[in-house]
């Protein structure tokens, strides 16, 4: 069970790392005794502050990928400060904010949190265009 995580939150560092950001270390955890719950941790490579990543076992997968997104979207701002706080940049308003992980038609999306407009299908911001 513990795998399946792992493998969501690599799909959201695919846009971590095509964004140029440093992707964390992810290491399997069972820190939520939850039994429902699927978790892991992620490290930065720079020091060992780590984040709890966890999500519910049986929600849809694309549930479990917006789920997800946002939580490591949080890690990212964290960890890289002010200067990368909008990480993902919105196309329409770079100074603004941040695209939003969001459910759209039973996908997972990074969307603009004013116009609610898709970007990006998770995991393939450097697709686009
Ligand atoms: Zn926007």
């Amino acid at each position: 069970m513990r795998v399946e995580i792992v493998e969501i939150i690599r799909q959201v560092l695919r846009d971590v790392s095509s964004a140029g950001l440093e992707e964390p270390r992810i290491e399997e955890s069972d820190w939520d005794d939850d039994p429902r719950m699927l978790s892991a941790m992620i490290y930065s490579t720079r020091d060992s502050t780590g984040q709890g990543v966890s999500v519910k076992a049986d929600l849809p997968q694309a549930e479990q990928l917006v789920s997800v997104a946002d939580q490591v979207q949080e890690w990212v701002i964290e960890e890289n400060g002010p200067t990368n706080s909008n990480w993902p940049c919105c196309p329409w308003h770079p100074n603004n904010h941040p695209l939003a992980a969001q459910l759209i038609d039973d996908q997972g999306f990074w969307a603009c949190p004013v116009l609610n407009t898709p970007v990006a299908l998770i995991g393939e911001l450097s697709v686009k265009d």
